[in-house]
């Protein structure tokens, strides 16, 4: 066989690779295509997806509480983000919620909801409801939440969401959480998901002996802290590092 006929036969064999190769990738995506579409028609509620986060994403970074991994298995955080953001609603990844906001990962709602230790708790105070998940995980464990909004047109969407959706024990207002809600405290756990430059003494004061307050506290990065009040006083603990978005004073906000 002369050189000419052999790189007829090399160029042939490539072009046959190529084929089969374009076609594997047209019969790949075609299948992925069909089964996703089955998938979302046999489970519009998106169990599954919820699942294989808890499962693969949350359990492995040390979760335990059989409560709290039930309700992030059951809150459809599909309905808590923007629509554009729908198809990573179930990656353990914070996203944009609007208004500058982003709801927090779920593994950090996981962390600090178990860090609250709400065996017991009746009554939980969260600052910041930003999309309502984090209310609607809370209200999946205990018999009432109170939830506070700085930005009116969040608190609007979230109360839409966690109404259509059914939760009737989540209580909600607009305003700035910085002052607590002293008309309903003591409460038995207080949640902060925006962050102050240092503690905030009214959240402090309403908290019931015994009682848990996590938040993080500081400017670009902050340290997640938990603070416990015992029938001596407080005592603090550090958990880890976080960034969340700055919690805001209503005078900043006229
Ligand atoms: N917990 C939310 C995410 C919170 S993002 C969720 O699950 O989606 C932080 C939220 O805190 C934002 O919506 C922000 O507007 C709000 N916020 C900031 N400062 C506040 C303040 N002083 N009082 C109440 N809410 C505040």
């Amino acid at each position: 066989m002369n050189s000419s006929a052999r790189a007829l036969i090399s160029l042939i064999t490539l072009w046959i690779i190529r084929i089969l190769f374009i076609h594997s990738l047209i019969v790949l995506a075609g299948c992925s295509g069909v089964s996703r579409e089955d998938s979302l028609l046999k489970d519009p509620a998106r169990q599954a997806e919820r699942d294989r986060m808890v499962d693969e994403e949350i359990i492995p970074q040390g979760i335990k509480d059989p409560k709290i991994l039930a309700a992030v298995r059951h809150v459809p955080r599909h309905k808590f983000v923007p629509s554009d953001y729908s198809d990573l609603a179930y990656y353990d990844i914070p996203l944009p919620i609007g208004h500058g906001q982003t709801i927090s990962q779920p593994s950090l709602v996981a962390l600090m909801t178990e860090a609250l230790a709400l065996e017991g708790a009746k009554r939980v105070l969260e600052i910041g409801t930003g999309s309502g998940y984090q209310s609607a995980v809370l209200a999946e464990i205990v018999p009432e939440v109170f939830t506070i909004e700085i930005v009116e047109p969040l608190a609007t969407k979230a109360a839409h969401t966690l109404a259509e959706l059914g939760y009737r024990n989540i209580h909600a207002r607009v305003g700035d959480g910085y002052r607590g809600w002293p008309e309903e405290a003591p409460f038995d756990a207080i949640i902060v998901t925006a962050a102050p430059d240092h503690v905030p003494q009214p959240l402090l004061d309403q908290l019931a002996v015994g009682g848990r307050l996590i938040l993080p506290v500081g400017r670009d990065y902050q340290t997640l802290e938990l603070h416990y009040r015992t029938a001596k006083g407080f005592e603090r603990k550090i958990i880890t590092l976080v960034r969340f978005v700055p919690l805001v004073r209503e005078r900043q906000q006229e």
